[in-house]
């Protein structure tokens, strides 16, 4: 339901979590985010409100500079933690709005070639996909590519990779993803209202679009891969 994706210098969990509180507005049955800690792929979900995650993250906290969190409003799979976003394999992990229409087709093609799954979502046929890809020698963004071409629905999605401390990719088609440039630092969001605490500095994506987010730079390219620029806005002013 709600998005946030953060690649900074500074740790990014709280500001992750605080993303995610202006973005409860939407509503949501259970949160989560997932960070790079040494280059490995770190998780923490929980049901319910954000309570319940600042509670878990308190207890069990996530270091980490580049990081993605979610708010759900379950569409597939039951509002349980086990089915909470970031979805991960040990390559990716991803967030999501929106539904994704053929993933009982995706998700029959993977199990089929012995890809597990751990969750009821369908989310988690994108994580495993882009995994597929990538276990064949695809490169992230190769991967994130050959992946958005098989999704059907209405969605926008976010990735975090491991061992790559510089690299977030968003995409969008159907359901809103904004980009947010800082100093140094780049973000990923729903809305502008999620970004207001960073930065006034957005551009959305139009349908089709990905981008590729390193901590100077969104490159933006449209569906059929052409480099292009979407204009800036200001927004409201930071809060
Ligand atoms: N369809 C996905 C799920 O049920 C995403 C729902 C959402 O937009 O929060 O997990």
């Amino acid at each position: 339901c709600g998005i946030i994706g953060i690649i900074s210098r500074e740790p990014v969990s709280s500001r992750l979590v605080d993303a995610l509180k202006r973005l409860e507005y939407r509503g949501y049955d259970s949160a989560g985010i997932a960070t790079l800690e040494g280059g490995a792929l770190g998780r923490r979900r929980a049901e319910g409100k954000l309570a319940n995650l600042e509670r878990h993250l308190a207890e069990n906290p996530l270091p980490g500079t580049i990081g993605i969190g979610h708010t759900r409003w379950a569409t597939h799979g039951a509002p349980t933690t086990r089915n909470a976003h970031p979805h991960a394999t040990a390559r990716v992990a991803v967030v999501h709005n929106g539904i994704i229409e053929n993933f009982r087709e995706l998700r029959a093609e993977l199990s089929a070639e012995g890809y597990a799954f751990e969750s009821d979502t369908d989310t988690e046929t994108v994580a495993v996909h882009v995994t597929r890809e990538m276990d064949r020698g695809a490169a992230p963004r190769e991967a994130v590519a050959a992946t958005l071409k098989r999704l059907e629905g209405a969605f926008s999605l976010a990735f975090l990779f491991k061992d790559e401390e510089g690299l977030l990719i968003g995409a969008r088609k159907g359901s809103p993803l904004a980009v947010g440039e800082g100093k140094d630092e780049m973000f990923l969001g729903s809305d502008a209202i999620a970004l207001s605490p960073f930065t006034d500095a957005v551009r959305y994506l139009e349908d089709g679009d990905s981008v590729i987010l390193d901590h100077g730079r969104a490159a933006i390219y449209d569906f059929d891969g052409n480099e292009v620029v979407r204009p800036l806005r200001q927004a409201v002013g930071k809060a």
